[in-house]
């Protein structure tokens, strides 16, 4: 072999070690009939990335990651996996493996017979299957379960057991649909942390999908919000959080309170039925024209309330009077709610250590710093409380 060819053949070999684990969809499209599931997905998913697919229910997310595991074709597009394309190719040939939200035990089996299950099937050699089931049941701390049934195991601890079946084939990307939705809340926080620490020690890749917002904020390097079978933003949590490229993403991710009207300042501001609310303009708002339908985002912990001793004041920008309608006690805060008027109330949350005693019937005053304010150009899925999905037929 020559001095050249053995260094392309090094690189080659060493680039391919560099996309192992790597995900990326190239405008994948999946239809049902005349619906459109998947609609020109591109997504690039790095090795070892914790990565979530978020969105309300029917909006491709299950979809989405059965393309990538194989059980369904795209109708367009391309996937590959570790840098190659995986078109037509079977799951098993697919360097993948799944979980899914039922957990698909078999119920006759043990614990440790359900792991090695795959294995087996491969034929791989007694010694290896006994050696790696040990490994992948110590991964999940469920080694001295190994000889029970599924039915003698907790929610919580029959999850491991399906994790460890995925962990035992040491795929280079895991793919998680929901797999924390069957399990009670208290649980389901523990094992979002367990499965965080998991990935982060294996470094395997991460596509986890999930319609809980708490739960892909909490875990994921990156979030892709999606919509009706697109994605709508992909960034990490705190971008997601206080710059939402759009009103939809601002609706569906944490709570937050709309003000509707018309843009105005150059589409940082919205002149409302309660007064001018000033803010930032959004990535979205950049075409948008003064006296063009807008809508501006205030998130309730950025509201502070006090009584209105004055009763009525001048209204100020980003001021607003009310009626208070209730308090609630959330633990670490409190929440009140306050009538603006018919057609609008207002979420306002402050930490409980310094929240104002006010006494429900109240008139209260809230305002806001327009630094917490995002303007956005109309959208009427986009509404307080959160996102409405479309009608489906
Ligand atoms: P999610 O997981 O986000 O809830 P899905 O990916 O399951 O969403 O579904 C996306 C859309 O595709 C939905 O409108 C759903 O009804 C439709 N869909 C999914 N699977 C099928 C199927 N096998 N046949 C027909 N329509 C399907
Ligand atoms: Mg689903």
């Amino acid at each position: 072999m020559t001095a050249a060819t053995e260094a392309t053949t090094t690189s080659a070999s060493g680039e391919r070690d560099a996309r192992a684990g790597s995900v990326e969809l190239d405008r994948v499209t999946k239809r049902y009939g005349d619906a459109t599931a998947v609609d020109g997905v591109s997504l690039s998913v790095e090795p070892g990335e914790f990565i979530s697919l978020l969105g309300p229910s029917g909006c491709g997310k299950t979809t989405t990651l059965r393309m990538i595991a194989g059980f369904e074709q795209p109708d367009d597009g391309d996937i590959r996996i570790s840098g190659r394309s995986v078109l037509g190719a079977a799951p098993y040939r697919r360097d993948v493996n799944t979980v899914f939200q039922a957990y698909a035990l078999f119920p006759h089996m043990s614990v440790a017979e359900n792991v090695a299950y795959g294995l087996q099937q491969r034929r791989t050699p007694k010694s290896e299957v006994r050696e790696r089931v040990s490994e992948a049941l110590e991964l999940v701390q469920m080694r001295r379960f190994a000889d029970r049934r599924p039915t003698q195991l907790s929610g919580g601890q029959q999850q491991r057991v399906a994790l460890a079946r995925a962990l035992v084939n040491r795929p280079a990307v895991l793919l998680l649909d929901e797999p924390l939705g069957a399990l009670d809340r208290q649980l389901r926080e523990e094992m979002q942390l367990e499965l965080k620490l998991l990935q982060s020690r294996l470094g395997i890749t991460f596509v986890f999908v999930t319609h809980d917002q708490g739960e892909a904020l909490s875990m994921s390097d990156r979030i892709a919000i999606m919509r009706e079978g697109r994605i709508e933003q992909l960034a990490d949590a705190d971008t997601i959080y206080a710059r939402p490229a759009s009103a939809y993403v601002a609706a569906f991710v944490g709570q937050q309170n709309f003000f509707r009207g018309v843009a105005a300042e150059g589409g940082t501001a919205v002149e409302s039925a309660h007064g001018l609310i000033r803010g930032i303009r959004s990535a979205a708002a950049a075409g948008l024209v003064d006296g063009a339908a807008a809508q501006a985002a205030v998130r309730p912990e950025f509201v502070s309330i006090e009584a209105d001793a004055a009763g009525g004041a001048p209204s100020a920008p980003n001021s607003v009077h009310g009626t208070l309608l209730g308090v609630s006690h959330l633990g670490e805060t409190m929440q009140y709610l306050v009538r603006l008027g018919d057609d609008q109330s207002l979420i306002v949350r402050r930490p409980t250590p310094d929240a104002p005693d006010l006494a429900v019937d109240a008139r209260v005053r809230c305002s806001w710093n327009p630094d917490h304010v995002q303007v956005f150009p109309a959208d009427d899925a986009a509404v307080a409380g959160g996102y409405v999905a479309p009608p489906t037929h």
